[in-house]
């Protein structure tokens, strides 16, 4: 069970460092305060003044936060290479009159055990992760997920595109012939050739490929502020990009194309471009 704690505008107050000489601060909610490595959190401020730009400095990056009708909003990932324990975001702010300041967040980052998994792929399979012709499809996909909209498209928990066994968690240290190769950035739900697969929430197609010879026929689609699933290995793309698609909309079927054992859907997730855990996402709590 995931608790959400909310911290309240007089906690945050509390936590601060450093606020605005002889004005109030804005208020700012930060949940979960304790996620799991391969959450996210989402963090929100309420301006009490025209806001020049604001920012959360997490992990080592810094997020601008987005105008989001009355507040100013940022998903802040919580990356697989993340560490457990106490750390901080610090929330900086500059209104369009001078005033600036900042509030630092306490954030407990709860560990989480992942597997591992070895694989045998035929040395041409294997050969693709590295190979040459790859590189362009790993740089459009890339691009795709470095794409930050300011409007939020999705509201309450996403849906899994489709019903079926995960194969392949979330996360996981995957070895290819008895080498390291990578953490599994999705999950693998294994289903037949053909299932419908459902867009997980409403968004804007920014990508469908059918010529990726290690991801297979690809659709990303941008849910705004940063927030991305992406679909892969699909038999059929239903879908053209710009298109805007509605939650459980069918985006595609499933299939085997690029590198894969078999039929099944990889679905991930991804905000600001770290992958995050799809199920996190299936069950968010009512923010
Ligand atoms: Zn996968």
């Amino acid at each position: 069970m995931r608790h959400f704690a909310t911290v309240t505008a007089a906690a945050v107050l509390a936590l601060s460092l450093a606020v605005g000489v002889g004005h109030a601060a804005p208020s700012v909610d930060l949940a979960p305060t304790s996620p799991r490595i391969g959450d996210v959190m989402f963090l929100r401020m309420w301006a009490d003044g025209e806001v020049l730009r604001a920012a959360c400095s997490w992990s080592g990056k810094s997020y601008p936060l987005l105008e989001n009708s009355e507040t100013y909003d940022v998903v802040l990932p919580v990356s697989l290479k993340a560490r457990a324990g106490t750390t901080r975001a610090v929330v900086y702010w500059k209104y369009t009159d001078g005033r600036m300041g900042q509030l630092v967040l306490s954030v407990n980052v709860q560990s989480r055990a992942f597997g591992v998994q070895h694989l045998t792929l035929s040395k041409s399979q294997a050969g693709k992760y590295s190979a040459e012709e790859t590189k362009r499809e790993k740089r459009l996909i890339g691009a795709a997920l470095d794409l930050v909209t300011a409007e939020r498209r999705w509201s309450g928990n996403f849906l899994m595109p489709v019903e079926g066994r995960v194969s392949t968690e979330f996360g996981l240290q995957r070895y290819v012939n008895g080498r390291f190769s990578y953490r599994h950035r999705g999950v693998d739900i294994a289903c037949p050739e053909g299932t419908p697969v459902k867009a997980a929430a409403d968004g804007v197609v920014s990508l469908t490929d059918d010529s990726f010879i290690l991801h297979g026929q690809t659709v990303i689609i941008d849910h705004g502020q940063g927030v991305s699933t992406l679909y892969i290995h699909l038999s059929e793309i239903l879908v053209g990009a710009g298109r805007e698609v509605h939650q459980g909309e069918v985006i595609g079927r499933v299939g085997s194309t690029g590198v894969a054992t078999g039929p099944h859907l990889h679905f991930a997730v991804y905000a600001h471009h770290e992958p995050v855990d799809p199920f996190f996402w299936a069950d968010l709590g009512g923010f």
